[in-house]
């Protein structure tokens, strides 16, 4: 493709011009959640009674009651046909990695005359034929019935369409025997068990009974290039990255992207993303350009858990979505760019007991002590647990970014940065009596110091890091779904808070004090091995961490490896997380997709490396052969020199290039390690000939195209 073939498209895509900006009677937010089947919504399409019922189960998560569920059918139903909704769908999180949807339409026939019709059954369970959805081995096909259960804590919407709507209800997704085979049923049972771990430890400190509600907010990272650059790269479109590409001149190194002023094409995108996801009631809060040209980021404002686990679902979604009626397409790989950065999702996580953050430091002793103690219940579950943290995050997407020196590494340790980590220092090496003066602390009487409220130091390097009210877990990818990462994080805090209520309980009440602080300075000289402040990417903190005894599982297999320890299996059997059968699925399935991935960019570099990129050198090559034949036949000896230079460029290029490809047609017989570093080889050589043979001849669009041109 000739450069001013590639700028003739793009100038004709860029040409779109944004639709007039939305607005409301009052200002351009009145349409937020109006695609939500919302409180307003509950409480005018429902019944008093059952409108309150619903209520209490959403805001206060109190059990659903079966008997409101045809009141609810009927409103919500009644709702959704006003919007113009024609289907319904039950919206469930298999095991893929995204998001599945079977439509019914609400038609049922009457003696032939149509009728809208949504059964309080069609709303509670739905069986879809779903024997094609990875389960490892839980489900056989001959037994192929899977369930969807009606999940009300989060609320319906609607998906619209150019002339229709859909009626979509997220659900839980469960076998006939009652295993899960999505991602959503582990997070609700984690987020009980922390709630039930939570509550117990809060009686220990005397406070009555409160809801506790666990937040995330995630941060978005993505690209964005062309379409029409995207359509001519097969790499892209069967993986999601970039296969072959020279590292253009200029990239990220100038650091004028991140945060700079967003090109108009990019925002009138971002808007329409906006507008979209305030419609179905996701807080969008946060839009910038990312260290890498053409990389974005979207965050919104964090939600309770399985909330904000559905929305960053949704937001996925509609950036792709979005984006293809832009001229653009969003790739949320963690890598599509080699040599640039990668993008993330930053996790901010977070627990609250009715009102008040409990990682938040307070500026009263009792509410410090509550969060030291919440701190280093995150801190010892972090060290006991790294493993299973990492395994949450593992995907061969993600493999180019942990541990290959940018992002988090694949080592996992706990960043607090100086002020919080002197306060844990001080607490460690505790002096028995206290002075405010002296400025060190007591917790839990009113003679401790202030705690710092604000941890401004911001370590990038850090895997997981407290950001002054939160931890922010940094490593799981931007294709992920938040709820592995988040089921995990839940379980093993759990666990720890439980052990912390166990020995506060065994406390007299005057002894609670003096007993806490012997227990939490127990807990930092046993785990404050996790804590790492410096630089994550340093070849130093490497050896310090395997000194330490910190794992450090830089591949997915590595990684996946955490879910078959004995001591893992126990931990999510006692919370009731995962039983054993759905712990071993779940290795069998992020195996076998890994291996297919690996498998996939292998073949698909074979076939780019033979059909697209040995014609075009051989062309290259040919031409320069036969315009030597010409000179030598015409006498002429000027440009011969030149000509035999490039040639042998040329032939040793084809010659490299033909043994490469070969080792790669080999490789694809072999384990994924041999695919993997066969493509490695190839690519060396192709990033290579790209430099050299005629930009118009080049079938590929190139970095220093996609990355600018947008
Ligand atoms: P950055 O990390 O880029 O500085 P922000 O400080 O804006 O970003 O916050 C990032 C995310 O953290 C946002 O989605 C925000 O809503 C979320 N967040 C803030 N407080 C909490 C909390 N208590 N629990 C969970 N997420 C939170
Ligand atoms: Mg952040």
């Amino acid at each position: 493709m000739s450069i001013s073939k590639r700028a003739f498209a793009v100038g004709k895509i860029a040409d779109i011009r944004p639709e007039a900006p939305l607005r409301g009677k009052h200002g351009a937010m009145d349409f937020f959640g109006e695609d939500v089947f919302n409180t307003a919504a509950i409480n005018k399409y429902l019944p008093k009674p059952a409108a309150k019922k619903l209520l209490d189960t959403i805001n206060n998560g109190a059990r659903i009651d079966p008997e409101i569920a045809a009141d609810v059918a009927h409103g919500m139903k009644q709702w959704a046909i006003e919007r113009g909704a024609t289907h319904f769908t039950h919206w469930f999180q298999p095991l893929t990695g995204s998001t599945a949807e079977k439509h019914d339409s609400f038609l049922e026939l009457d003696g032939g005359r149509a009728i809208m019709s949504f059964s309080a059954k069609n709303l509670i369970i739905g069986e879809p034929d779903a024997s094609s959805f990875p389960s490892g081995g839980i489900r056989c096909t001959f037994e192929a019935r899977g369930y969807t259960a009606w999940d009300p804590t989060s609320p319906a919407f609607i998906k619209r369409h150019a002339n229709g709507a859909t009626l979509c209800i997220p659900t839980a997704f469960c076998s006939y025997t009652g295993e899960a085979l999505d991602k959503k049923t582990p997070l609700l049972r984690s987020c009980q068990s922390l709630s039930a771990a939570v509550k117990r430890l809060m009686k220990c400190f005397g406070q009555p009974e409160k809801r506790v509600k666990i937040t995330l907010g995630p941060e978005q990272e993505y690209f964005l290039i062309d379409k029409n650059f995207y359509f001519s790269r097969p790499d892209l479109l069967q993986t999601g990255r970039t296969l072959f590409g020279a590292t253009p001149p200029k990239h990220q190194q100038l650091e004028d992207h991140y945060f700079g002023s967003i090109k108009q094409r990019v925002l009138n995108f971002m808007n329409d993303v906006e507008v979209e996801l305030w419609k179905l009631g996701i807080p969008a809060k946060t839009r910038h350009n990312e260290v890498a040209p053409a990389q974005f980021e979207l965050a919104p404002m964090f939600e309770e858990v399985n909330l904000a686990v559905d929305h960053n679902m949704l937001v996925m979604d509609v950036l792709r979505q979005t984006a293809d009626r832009h001229g653009l397409v969003c790739l949320l790989h963690e890598k599509p760019f080699a040599g640039i950065n990668g993008s993330g999702k930053h996790n901010n996580w977070s627990v609250s007991y009715g009102d008040t953050n409990l990682l938040n430091p307070g500026t009263d002793p009792h509410q410090n002590a509550i969060f030291l103690t919440m701190l280093c219940c995150v801190i010892e579950a972090v060290d006991n647990h790294s493993d299973i943290l990492r395994m949450s995050v593992a995907g061969a997407g993600n493999d180019h970014r942990l541990g290959a020196n940018e992002a988090p590494p694949a080592i996992i340790s706990v960043y607090l940065g100086d002020q919080l980590s002197d306060v844990i220092e001080q607490l460690e090496n505790g002096v028995p009596t206290s002075s405010r003066h002296g400025g060190f602390m007591r917790i839990g009487v009113d003679t401790l110091p202030p705690l710092p409220k604000d941890a401004t130091d911001r370590n990038r390097t850090s895997p997981f890091a407290f950001t002054g009210n939160k931890f922010e877990f940094r490593a799981p990818g931007s294709s992920q779904s938040c709820s592995g990462p988040m089921t995990v994080l839940n379980t093993i805090v759990a666990d720890s808070v439980d052990k912390m209520a166990d020995r506060l309980a065994k406390l007299q009440e005057r002894d609670i004090n003096k007993g806490l602080q012997d227990i939490l300075r127990d807990i930092i000289k046993k785990h404050k091995r996790i804590i790492f402040n410096g630089d994550g990417y340093t070849e130093e903190w490497r050896r310090e961490a395997q000194n330490r005894g910190l794992p450090n599982a830089d591949s997915t297999m590595d990684a996946l490896r955490a879910i078959t320890s004995e001591k893992n299996l126990r931990l999510f059997e006692r919370y009731g997380v995962y039983n054993q059968k759905e712990l071993e699925s779940r290795f069998e399935v992020f195996m076998e997709e890994y291996h297919r991935r690996i498998r996939i960019e292998g073949e698909i570099a074979l076939d780019i490396a033979r059909s697209m990129i040995i014609p075009v050198v051989i062309r290259e090559y040919k031409d320069a052969v036969s315009a030597l034949k010409s000179a030598a036949d015409s006498g002429i000896s000027a440009g011969t020199g030149g000509l035999k230079h490039n040639i042998k460029i040329l032939g040793e290029g084809l010659e490299d290039l033909t043994e490469k490809t070969e080792n790669m047609a080999a490789a694809l017989n072999g384990l994924h390690e041999e695919i993997l570093g066969a493509m490695a080889d190839l690519r060396l050589t192709v990033d290579r000939l790209e430099r050299v043979i005629a930009d118009d001849l080049w079938p590929l669009p190139k970095y220093r195209e996609m990355l600018f041109i947008y």
